[in-house]
């Protein structure tokens, strides 16, 4: 998340600002109305149904703890990426690699420098610009959908209306978006308005599986609402950060590599998977 770009130049009320510079905070002034609240109730809902026990947080904290022992404490860059180009980029990224995803941006910041030019594109030739990022007719649906929302519900294209609006409710206005799921919604509120979310990804969800941190049966969505509320306050980042980065390198999909995992000792399904063959500390 850390590889801001500079691209898209916004219009209407931001139009002097070039996407991927910090944006300043502006207080909430409405927009999301009452729709938001059924998203909130609906959200808290799934929330509940899905909390951990008491000893979540701690057990959080100690994953985080040994994490951060193996792989440092990476954070957020410097300024906070501007809220509608990492919400284009994050939908270019649902279902494909980092690499994919840089190259359908770059061709969509070629063919449509500024967000007006965006948000006016035929949907084909937007596909066509984001081919090699995958899913480009569903992507480009999305975009255009969600620029042609914030558009007629903010006066421009800006989120900044957002900041300042508790969590759950702006998460509700961000998943009401065409293409926006809890895990893109989760991801903005935290890198863009430095919110405690907490966004899982595949790989985040698999790794806290095996800790036995949420059900087997647990979905990204509901992984992420019942982690979230549990994880220390800082931790989100970090935490986020280097459970990506376990389960690309040791905790694989096929053949985890428990025996030099920094959270075996934590770790129920690594228990079994090392009985008998390791020292564990
Ligand atoms: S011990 Fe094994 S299963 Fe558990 S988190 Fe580490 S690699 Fe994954």
């Amino acid at each position: 998340m850390g590889d801001a770009r500079s691209g898209v130049r916004a219009a209407g009320e931001g139009a002097d600002r070039v996407l991927g510079t910090s944006a300043c905070g502006a207080p909430y002034a409405g927009g999301a109305g009452d729709r938001s609240a059924l998203f909130g109730r609906r959200e808290r809902l799934m929330a509940e149904a899905v909390r951990g026990g008491p000893k979540l947080p701690g057990r959080l904290r100690e994953v985080s703890r040994l994490l951060s022992r193996r792989f440092g404490r990476p954070g957020a860059c410097g300024h906070e990426i501007d809220p509608i180009r990492n919400l284009v980029l994050t939908i270019l990224s649902q279902n494909t690699t980092d690499a994919n995803r840089d190259r359908a941006y770059d061709h969509l910041v070629k063919r449509y420098p500024t967000l007006p030019e965006l948000a006016a594109a035929r949907p084909s030739e937007l596909e066509e610009a984001i081919r090699t990022g995958g899913l480009a007719k569903a992507k480009a649906k999305s975009i255009l959908g969600a620029l042609a929302r914030i558009k007629e519900e903010g006066g421009g294209y800006s989120l900044d209306f957002l900041r300042g609006m508790p969590l759950p409710r702006a998460r509700a206005y961000l998943t009401s978006l065409p293409g926006v799921g809890v895990k893109t919604a989760n991801i903005l509120l935290l890198f863009s308005f430095g919110l405690p979310a907490f966004p899982v990804d595949t790989h985040i969800l698999r790794v806290t599986k095996r800790l036995g941190l949420v059900p087997a049966a647990a979905t990204l969505a509901k992984a992420a609402l019942s982690l979230e509320p549990h994880v220390a306050t800082g931790d989100h980042v970090p935490l986020h950060l280097n459970l990506i980065r376990l389960g690309r390198e040791v905790c694989r999909p096929r053949n985890p590599l428990c025996a030099v995992c920094p959270l075996l000792s934590v770790c129920p399904e690594g228990a079994r998977n090392t009985k008998g063959k390791v020292c564990r500390p």
